[in-house]
């Protein structure tokens, strides 16, 4: 029997007050690889106590000390990164070459905002009246309940801890159910790192409640959260009725344009990132694939080349590039997604099935696949589909194609192929989206400002940006 794994409350380890527990499974296997202590509404609020606690001492802390401590916590996760890496990739089939990339770029967040602490500036503005001045504070705006999904376990936490406790507030987080491990490794290395106890507090547990908790409770002033619009929509409503902050990092669509001149083995190398990176289970994956008529039949068969020689398989075998969905719901959604587009009319050229072969068995695999003739009446055309699968769609002009990719309620990634440079700036303007790679299939820098228009959220995530999510501003008028 595995060892039952705790959540970390004002800086001890504990069990969930209720009692219950909960498996972790292995996607690529199906084997179990952790049992931990699975709470509710009674730990959130034991949590929230200690971090509003802490966050009367954390938040007087000059800028200097609190980035000892997110300076410390960069060094342990970057001598971290092999456990850390494989702890993610056994809970949420990862690669490992992916995951070791996901828990540098979590390092690289806490050494950025160890850096970002010391960067906070107030202002004076000049006064319209000869015997008052105007000085403008920036303060932390208090306790911060941070909510993250399992597609990248360990970075979304970073994300958003990070900025939030650079910036002087304490935090109560609680991971997605299925990848509580590696949340568990990165609170081991924030007790290592020695943060006062409270300021950092992680509660696993059963979501409605945990999350009624965190936007209910009055000593909470800010919700962040990453995962599904469905869920970032509830949480928004329930925070208003306390007139919370939030940030909202949701749901995306992207559209992927390759226009012909572009080049296409730079296009299929940056679709592959984007499109089959973790599986195709990012917010920012390519959704909708828009080649321009005259080479649809010239870039599909070079991407299908590309994909013939992807592996598909367990996360943690070294050669792996596409490993498993996260669970058969996920797979079971891609498969729909694939079926709705046959049934209306879509043309499998590569792939379209479950892997069931041998060991694909024991687990949640689908091959790579790509559709053609897609229309707008396909689920995949309109729903988030979270999985290997390619749609592609023939536009024949510019303007066509920035219509067609402008319509829909989400706006988080969009990409763009072509050699024309003027084009790259149109495309870019034109595009209602929050985040547009140039000829660049993986646009993400921790310092870069990451999020979306329309429904696919609220608030910025990285750099600079994100430290303003957490701060107040407060204006002092002095009457001399
Ligand atoms: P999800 O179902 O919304 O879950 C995300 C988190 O919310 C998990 O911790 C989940 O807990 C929790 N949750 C679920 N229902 C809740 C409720 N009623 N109240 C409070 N918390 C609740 O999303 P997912 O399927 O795990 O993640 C995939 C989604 O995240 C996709 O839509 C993807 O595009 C989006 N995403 C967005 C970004 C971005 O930066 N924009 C980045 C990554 C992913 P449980 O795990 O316990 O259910």
């Amino acid at each position: 029997m595995a060892e039952l794994k705790k959540m970390y409350i004002n800086g001890e380890w504990v069990e969930a007050e209720g009692g219950d527990k909960l498996e972790v499974i292995n996607p690529s296997t199906g084997e179990t690889v952790g049992i931990v202590t699975f709470g509710d509404s009674r730990d959130a609020q034991k949590a929230i106590d200690a971090a509003d606690v802490a966050f009367k001492s954390w938040s007087k802390l000059t800028a200097r000390e609190r980035s000892k401590y997110l300076y410390n916590l960069y060094e342990l996760v970057r001598n971290d990164r092999d456990q850390l890496a494989g702890i993610v990739s056994a809970e949420m089939g990862k690669p490992l070459r992916e995951a070791k990339g996901e828990v540098l770029g979590t390092a690289d967040n806490f050494m950025w905002y160890a850096e970002e602490a010391k960067r906070v500036y107030g202002e004076t503005v000049p006064s319209s009246v000869p015997n008052k001045r105007i000085m403008v504070n920036k303060q932390p705006v208090g306790v911060v309940a941070a909510i993250t999904p399992w597609n990248f376990p360990v970075n979304m936490v970073a994300r958003k801890i990070a900025p939030a406790l650079a910036a002087g507030c304490t935090v109560v987080l609680k991971p997605a159910e299925s990848t509580p491990l590696s949340a568990i490794r990165l609170f081991e290395l924030i007790e290592q790192a020695g943060f006062p106890k409270g300021v950092v507090n992680l509660v696993i547990g059963e979501p409605e409640s945990v999350g009624q908790e965190f936007t209910g409770n009055k000593k909470v002033r800010k919700v962040g959260f990453t995962g599904s619009t469905r869920v970032g929509k509830l949480l928004m409503e329930a925070a208003a009725k306390t007139v919370k902050r939030v940030s909202l990092e949701l749901g995306g669509h992207a559209p992927f344009i390759v226009f012909e001149d572009a080049d296409l083995d730079a296009a299929v190398a940056g679709l592959f990132e984007s499109k089959f990176r973790n599986t195709g289970q990012q917010c920012i994956c390519t959704n909708r694939l828009y080649v321009q008529e005259s080479i649809v039949s010239a870039f599909t068969e070079k991407l299908v080349e590309r994909l013939k020689n992807a592996k598909v398989g367990d996360g943690r075998d070294k050669a792996t590039e596409i490993g498993p969905l996260v669970n058969e719901r996920g797979l079971q959604k891609v498969l729909d997604h694939i079926d709705d587009a046959k049934k209306k009319g879509g043309k499998i050229v590569f792939g379209g099935n479950r892997l069931t072969d041998g060991e694909y068995g024991k687990g949640f695999f689908c091959e790579p696949t790509v559709v053609l003739d897609v229309t707008k009446e396909m689920k995949i055309y309109n729903e988030e589909t979270f999985g290997p699968v390619v749609p592609v769609v023939a536009f024949r002009e510019e303007a066509e194609v920035i219509e067609l990719a402008n319509d829909t309620d989400y706006g988080l990634a969009a990409y763009v192929y072509t050699k024309d440079n003027s084009r790259c700036f149109r495309m870019s303007e034109a595009l209602e989206y929050g985040i547009v790679g140039i000829n660049d299939g993986a646009p993400t820098q921790t310092q870069a400002p990451f999020g979306g228009f329309k429904e696919s959220g609220i608030g910025r995530e990285g750099g600079r940006y994100a430290m303003e999510e957490f701060l107040e501003t407060k204006f002092v008028s002095f009457q001399i």
